[in-house]
């Protein structure tokens, strides 16, 4: 139980990530193989049943067909000529973004009638609309696949013609610095931030979607006990920090959680640093360093949150 839930939303979110049609399971790696079977079992994967290209295992240059030759696999290289494939290199099941869909749309308490929306084949969906408050909706997106640049120009057509840009959030696969619409007002969050696998389902982050909720011009002026001028200085334990304008962002983006984790490529994202953790922001000074450590908690997976004061 204990390793499983938090592997089965990250592998999906990976193999909903990677090349489409090109992830063999023979990729998966030992660890996740409970993730995987977990994954399939509550319907995330579904049995893909056209045989989809794989990399020639004669020369592993030429992407070839394989095709049924009795019992067997095989499948003609332009280079090698006619190769055999092992039955266990094609890939048996492929995620089932129609599940995923319906379980975000269960999980954010959209209305049961609603249905998602194909925006860019392959790469962008609607998930719904989310009431908030007595008037307003917001609209919730999925993306995979934004490190890849091919797509770019589509989704950007997509979010310009259909999308009120300053009231969407997108939900996605790819870590948050590969984000590539930041000039847009939506808000980019990982869907394993947002979302926590449990028993087979989706359960919201309610933290982090208040977080995702806040404009952000607000995120940045919430009050702190610890935290003055703008989160430049702290107050810890009756002792004073002082903080860079960079820090500062951060410790904006940490507070602004209220106690939920983020991915730390969320957190230098928002934050604006090119530095690859949280970390490497603070160890240059020891009086700063110290704060951090006083603050900030984290796990192996690279997942940040606020020590609770
Ligand atoms: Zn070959």
């Amino acid at each position: 139980m204990s390793a499983v839930a938090p592997r089965a939303l990250r592998l999906l979110a990976r193999l909903l990530e990677a090349p489409i049609g090109r992830m063999a399971q023979a990729w998966v790696e030992d660890d996740d193989q409970a993730a995987l079977k977990a994954l399939v079992d509550a319907g995330a994967m579904k049995s893909c049943a056209d045989v989809v290209p794989v990399m020639c295992p004669g020369c592993e240059r030429h992407e070839v067909a394989p095709q049924k030759e009795g019992k067997s696999l095989r499948a003609l290289c332009p280079e090698c000529g006619y190769v055999p494939i092992a039955n266990d290199s094609i890939q048996v099941a492929v995620p089932n973004v129609e599940w995923l869909l319906m379980r975000m749309r269960q999980a954010l308490g959209m209305d049961a009638r609603q249905d998602s929306q194909l925006l860019v084949e392959n790469v962008l969906w609607k998930i719904g609309d989310r009431p908030e408050g007595k008037t307003r909706r917001r609209r919730f997106l999925f993306a995979r696949r934004l490190t890849d640049a091919t797509t770019h120009k589509a989704i950007l057509a997509a979010l310009g013609d259909r999308v009120e840009r300053d009231n969407g959030i997108i939900v996605g696969t790819a870590p948050a610095q590969h984000y590539p619409f930041s000039h847009l007002s939506l808000t980019y969050v990982h869907i394993t931030e947002l979302f926590r696998w449990r028993a087979g389902k989706l359960e919201l982050d309610d933290e982090l979607l208040a977080w995702c909720l806040k404009p952000a011009h607000l995120r940045s002026h919430l009050r702190s006990a610890i935290f003055d001028e703008a989160f430049r200085t702290a107050i810890i334990d009756g002792e004073e920090f002082h903080f860079s304008a960079t820090q500062a962002q951060f410790w904006v983006q940490l507070h602004g959680l209220g106690g939920a984790k983020a991915h730390k490529s969320t957190l230098m994202a928002y934050t604006k640093s090119d530095q690859v953790g949280p970390r490497e922001l603070f160890r240059h000074n020891a009086e700063q360093m110290r704060a951090y450590e006083r603050l900030v908690e984290h796990d192996d997976e690279g997942f940040y949150w606020m020590k609770p004061a």
